[in-house]
């Protein structure tokens, strides 16, 4: 897969980091991700993903935009409340990077259609905002040996882990019982879009080998005290999810 020469000019500035060129650039064409939840933390990570030319993003959400979802789902203008986030989104990711592929998928990821819904990609992002879902995401992607990035906020502060089946724990090693669900999360938009560039990192690195990924440990971030920590977490040898894997 070659890069054209405006490839070559808009990847510039990423291109020269060092262990990248254009070897890393054409593995990310060749990247299909999945941003499972266009909310928060979707919605930066897909204008990211977009920017740094991810060859082909999948973004699955079934709901519409509200007008408290503006705060933080950046890709939601005023003109854009009431319709459907993933269709939105994907208006104006093509705007912004016409050399890539966006799907839209107006969908909500359960245990039935899951397969069908993600389908198969290179990594999965969670944008999740409540347990269940991302324990439906966490399994399919150790089934299918598929890295899936978790992040998780509220007010100012969140977790990232990156998780890596068969080679660290999985989000049921790290949470044996499900935390509990809030209806209403209180947040600062800063808050995801900081986690959310933290995820799109761990993608990039995930396909151009750059750097160590944040699997077996977890990065907890607290914006009031402004303390940043990383912490390492464990499999679990009777893990219902992975332990046989
Ligand atoms: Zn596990």
């Amino acid at each position: 897969m070659g890069l054209s020469l405006s490839e070559l000019e808009r990847y510039d500035r990423q291109m020269l980091i060092h262990g990248w060129g254009t070897d890393g650039q054409k593995q990310l064409k060749a990247t299909k991700v999945a941003v499972a939840g266009i909310g928060g933390l979707g919605c930066p990570v897909s204008i990211y993903l977009a920017a740094a030319g991810i060859g082909k993003m999948i973004l699955i959400d079934n709901e519409k935009f509200e007008l408290n979802d503006l705060n933080r789902q950046v890709l939601c203008w005023q003109r854009d409340v009431g319709r459907f986030k993933v269709k939105v989104a994907k208006e104006k990711l093509e705007l912004l990077n016409s050399e890539i592929e966006v799907k839209a998928v107006a969908a909500e990821i359960t245990k039935d259609n899951v397969y069908d819904v993600i389908g198969d990609v290179d990594t999965v992002i969670d944008g999740q905002d409540n347990w269940k879902t991302r324990f439906i995401i966490n399994e399919y992607c150790v089934t299918h040996n598929i890295p899936f990035i978790h992040a998780g906020v509220s007010v100012l502060h969140g977790q990232i882990t990156t998780i890596m089946p068969g080679k660290g724990p999985c989000l049921r090693c790290i949470f044996p019982k499900d935390p509990p669900e809030a209806e209403k999360i209180p947040v600062l938009g800063a808050t995801p879009a900081l986690f959310a560039s933290l995820q799109v990192m761990e993608t990039v690195k995930l396909v151009t080998g750059l750097g160590r990924p944040l699997v077996g440990r977890m990065l907890f971030a607290n914006g009031e005290e402004m303390v940043f920590e990383t912490v390492e977490v464990k499999r679990n040898v009777e893990c219902p999810v992975c332990a046989d894997r």
